[in-house]
């Protein structure tokens, strides 16, 4: 068993969503640890929660719960109270899971009879109400997620959609109940429990309603839901928010930025380093599947510039020139090798002694953190809402660096120096 004990373990079904629970829960006061995947070490430094980041979302069900039991089994020996199972705040699952298989599965490894379930995240315009999820103005089968290649979401009735998915009986604590606070809502899970309900979807529409059912969920060993509960939980350890949860070490080292996303933002963004002057090299996918050593050449490039601030490297690309590469080398051929390039990039960058990195795109990040062997990071403040700065340890950086690993549309026009200043001093 590890020597310092967390309060609260979460079990995240993958990665963005992993980081975007650990950010409210720092926001709302908790020292937070992100693991990439269950660790076979104990934890080694101090936190109130730690968010296993899983990839379990779309795996078939036996697996999911597999790794998800394993995660808990890890999470309970470093002495977590209680258990969150987050998923998509699009409830994005099939009608085999994998949300109800792996629910029902930590309940029985819990002990619990009952748990709750709920997506609802006001901050991100998700809201449940009578048990329909809300995808800003829209039920969530208008959204566009009816049409999601991998986790179609045809039914809005979340109700309806757990059931499909669950043995237990799933019923709903509704808007009614929760307006009038936590008492009422525990009054309501006896009253479901009674009816021999196990599971129930939780109606939130605003973070109102959120803070008022907080209290009420204290003594349930698992919650499954989305990030927005979050924002509830640490006050039931007596936690309340602080800007000492996000501290990090002192910054230092060079800085740079790697960036494989080319979505609408990370496009603009690259463009607006530019425009300030910053040093940037574009990748060209086509010479690295010629075979030309671009990695070398572009750490040779960087080498000599890093002194000076950061350097930007990137294959962001406008949608023209994306289908370009893809219709030569194939979508996933093109994909996993600027993935790889880019991540040798950053391993390369941060053997150059680069301690404050910047990765844009959510499957870049991923590529990345494998490579520089990152097996946990520390949860600072945000940036921009849902992408904190991180510290972690790096094969190549035992002594730590910072990173940010932003995901696709996130973030302001301004984000690559808006990061870098929030660093300073
Ligand atoms: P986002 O978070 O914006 O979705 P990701 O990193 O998850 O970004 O996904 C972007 C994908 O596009 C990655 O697989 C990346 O390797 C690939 N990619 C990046 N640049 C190019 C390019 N110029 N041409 C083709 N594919 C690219």
């Amino acid at each position: 068993m590890g020597a310092n004990k967390i309060l609260l373990g979460c079990i995240a079904d993958d990665f963005t969503g992993a980081t975007d629970l650990a950010n409210n829960l720092v926001r709302a006061g908790m020292r937070v640890v992100q693991t990439i995947h269950t660790p076979d070490q104990p934890l080694d430094t101090e936190a109130d929660a730690v968010v296993v980041a899983l990839k379990s979302r779309t795996i078939p069900a036996a697996e999911a719960v597999e790794q998800s039991l394993a995660a808990l089994r890890w999470l309970q020996a470093q002495g977590a109270q209680q258990i969150y199972f987050k998923v998509c705040s699009t409830f994005d699952s099939t009608a085999q899971g994998n949300i109800g298989p792996v629910t029902e599965a930590l309940m029985q490894a819990l002990g619990a009879r009952f748990a709750i379930a709920t997506p609802a995240f006001p901050d991100n315009k998700r809201t449940v109400f009578k048990g329909y999820l809300f995808v800003g103005d829209v039920l969530l089968n208008e959204s566009g997620m009816q049409n999601h290649p991998l986790t179609p979401m045809t039914d809005a009735n979340l109700v309806r959609v757990l059931q499909a998915q669950s043995t237990k009986k799933v019923g709903l604590i509704d808007h009614a109940a929760v307006a009038q606070g936590a008492a009422a809502v525990q009054a309501r899970m006896a009253e479901l429990l009674a009816q021999g309900v196990g599971l129930a979807i939780v109606d939130a529409v605003s973070n109102a309603d959120l803070l008022r059912m907080g209290p009420a969920f204290k003594d349930l060993p698992l919650l499954t839901a989305g990030s927005g509960v979050a924002i509830a939980l640490p006050a039931n350890f007596g936690i309340q928010p602080s800007s000492q949860a996000a501290e990090l070490p002192a910054a230092r080292g060079r800085q740079a930025i790697v960036s494989g996303s080319c979505s609408v933002a990370t496009n603009q963004q690259v463009q607006d380093f530019i425009d300030r002057g910053g040093p940037a090299l574009a990748l060209d996918p086509l010479r690295i599947a010629s075979g030309g050593d671009v990695v070398a050449e572009v750490l040779a490039w960087a080498e000599p510039l890093l002194d000076a601030g950061p350097v930007l490297i990137y294959s962001t690309a406008e949608p023209d020139a994306v289908r370009a590469i893809q219709q030569q080398l194939g979508v996933a051929e093109a994909g996993a090798l600027v993935e790889r390039t880019l991540a040798a990039i950053a391993r390369g960058l941060v053997q150059r002694g680069v301690r404050q990195l910047v990765v844009a795109g959510g499957e870049t990040s991923g590529a990345c953190v494998q490579a520089l062997a990152i097996a946990q990071m520390r949860i600072g403040a945000q940036i921009d809402p849902g992408v904190p700065w991180c510290f972690a340890a790096a094969d190549v950086a035992p002594e730590g660096l910072h990173l940010t690993l932003k995901s696709g549309n996130f973030g302001t026009a301004d984000f690559f120096s808006k990061a870098f200043a929030q660093l300073t001093p």
